[in-house]
Order: structure tokens, then sequence, then C-alpha cells
């Protein structure tokens, strides 16, 4: 035999061993995923992981149909939090304007334009450390009002408590985004100001109101593979896995701590894609923040490794974001239609 036939030979049984393994856990809902495995998926031969990923995805979804949303800052900079990564820290000079909370009507138009340009969800962020309990009845009037407009709606406000998390579920919000942003270990390297744990009780709450989740987070930050693979442990291994799971390329913005970092490998952002698609095969994997960064090829790929969701529009929250535009003409090359 041949040396490359014993190295194919070799690549199928690992394949085969991890395949088994990871189909049981699929198939059963076990939420037990460990790092070994998790690592041996992630090291797979690139064609390999994208194939079995992308089986997967077709099994769940359908791989010509990308879900489209559109993101809103309702409350721009001025977070008293540090992370690392974010143009709104207080603690960082970005030259962003600061703006408080921004008039419903003015909501209204954004979420009509989102509509009309084909986004199925419209999701409004606010740079806050937590929500304060003065401003809920407010949140709770938007969230009806763009409901109205028979978008799905999604906030994403920072840590919330469960009675807050129920006030939001009976105003007729759909979604709750608190991204644990990497792994655990990892974190305190990017945010001092709250914990991991924090992240996982927002979590907690929102999950136990009866919102839709979306949490997932960011990479390109200085993590490590191993980082990477623990923090889709977490999201994977919760007791129900979240229905959204946003990955996003970290945006280097100047004037914050990591403008400098070095870029992460394209190719290690699509194999984050295929593993968090093969992890949690039910939910929505979104190619969120860095599109902009990103050739039509990259994203191409995520597509085929099992991403399935985008944010829409010229910004994201205060990061700009792939024009329309080139989305639609994207969209028209590889034959994927916006839902
Ligand atoms: S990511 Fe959110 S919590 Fe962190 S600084 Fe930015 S707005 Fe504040």
């Amino acid at each position: 035999m041949s040396l490359v036939q014993k190295n194919i030979q070799k690549t199928n049984k690992e394949f085969e061993n991890i395949e088994l393994v990871l189909d049981n856990k699929i198939e059963n809902e076990i939420k037990d995923f460990q790092i070994k495995e998790v690592l041996e998926l992630f090291a797979l031969p690139f064609n390999d992981l994208i194939f079995k990923a992308s089986q997967l995805h077709r099994q769940f979804h359908n791989p010509n149909e990308v879900q489209i949303s559109t993101l809103l800052s309702i409350k721009t900079g001025g977070c008293p939090e540090n992370c690392k990564y974010c143009p709104q820290s207080a603690h960082y000079d970005t030259g962003l304007e600061k703006q408080g909370l921004l008039a419903i009507d003015k909501i209204l138009e954004s979420a009509q334009n989102a509509k009309e340009a084909g986004a199925s969800r419209f999701c409004m962020g606010a740079a806050w450390r937590s929500l304060h309990d003065r401003d809920v009845e407010k949140i709770c009037e938007i969230v009806q009002a763009v409901k109205d407009t028979g978008l799905e709606t999604c906030m994403t406000l920072g840590m919330l408590t469960d009675t807050q998390s129920k006030k939001l579920k009976e105003a007729g919000l759909d979604y709750y985004n608190h991204n644990i942003d990497s792994s655990e270990e990892f974190y305190s390297e990017i945010i001092s100001t709250r914990n991991f744990a924090d992240r996982l009780n927002t979590l907690k709450n929102v999950r136990e109101a009866g919102l839709n989740v979306c949490s997932g987070g960011i990479v390109g930050m200085g993590e490590t593979r191993q980082d990477r693979a623990k923090m889709l442990i977490v999201l994977a291994n919760l007791p129900k896995q979240p229905e959204s799971v946003p990955i996003n390329m970290l945006v280097k913005v100047k004037g914050t701590p990591l403008e400098n970092i070095d870029n992460l490998d394209p190719f290690e952002f699509i194999r984050t894609i295929a593993v968090a698609r093969i992890m949690m095969p039910k939910s929505k994997v979104r190619l969120s923040a860095g599109r902009e960064e990103m050739n039509e090829q990259t994203q191409a790929l995520c597509f085929l490794a099992g991403a399935n969701s985008i944010f829409y529009g010229e910004k994201l929250l205060t990061t700009q974001n792939p024009q329309t535009k080139k989305d639609q003409d994207l969209f028209l090359k590889l034959g994927i239609r916006g839902v």
C-alpha cells in the first residue's frame, strides 16, 4: 500500500470514529461534548470537515436559504463595560459619537426599511451593562411597536434579571442576544468588568422566561483553537442549544486594545463555522460581524460549511457591514434565497 493510500485510510478511520461518536450525540441529543473530540473535529482534513458539516446542514435546513436579520443600535456608546473589542466602551477613545435611546418613531422607520429590504428579524442593541428597571417599560413599548410591523424582534441590552426577561417575553420579544464571547478561560483577557458566570446567568434567565436564545462569540481576538472549541462546547452543552449562534470575526477598530491583533486565517474561521454547525445542527449559525473584510469566496465557503443566517444592512451596531446590494449580488451568484 502506498503512503498516500495509507494516509487516506488513516484519515478515513479517524473521520469514522469521530463521526460515530458525534452521530450518536446528535441523534440522541446528548449534550456532553468533550474538548478532545471537538479538537479532533477541528483538526479533520478541511474537505472532510466541510462535507460532514454540509451533510448535517442539509439534514436540518434548506442549504440554499439564508435567514436575514437587520441590526440597529438604539442606544450608542458610553458603555461602562471594558470589552476590548468594542468601540462602544467608555474605556477607549474610538471617536464614536454617543447617542441616547432612540425615539420610537425613528426605530420604527428603520424597522420598516429593513422589512422592505427583505429582513425577517429586526435586532436592536443598546450599549448597556444591564437593563435598568426604569427603562423596562420603554423597551417593552419598542418591542410591541416593532412586532406590530410583522417582523420578528430581537434585543441585546446587557444583563437581564429573571423578572425583566419575563416582561420582555410578555411584550412580544422573540429573541434575546447575549454572546458568551469566548471560552471561560480566555474571557478575563478580554473583559474584566463582568465574568463568564454573569453571561450564563442571563442566558438562564432568558431561556426560563421562554425567549429564544441568540448566543455566540467572537473569534480572532488572539484566542487559541482550544478557546474556540471550548466556547462552542459551552453553547452546545447548554440544556437547550441556542436557536441562533452568531460567529463573529473580530472587526479591529482603531482605539480599541485589539486594533493591532494578528488576523485569524480565514480557513480557521470557516472551520469554526463548520464545527458550530456539526455541534448545533438545528441552530441557525450566523455569519456575523467581519463580513466586510471577507471576500465572496470565503463567505461562500461559510455557507457551504453551514452558516445560514447573516446580518443585512450597512452597519452592524457601529461597524461597517457589506452593503445590501453586494449581498444581493452574492446571493444571486450562489443561488441563495434570503428568508
Ligand atoms: S460589547 Fe456590549 S457590554 Fe461590551 S462594551 Fe460593547 S456595548 Fe458594552
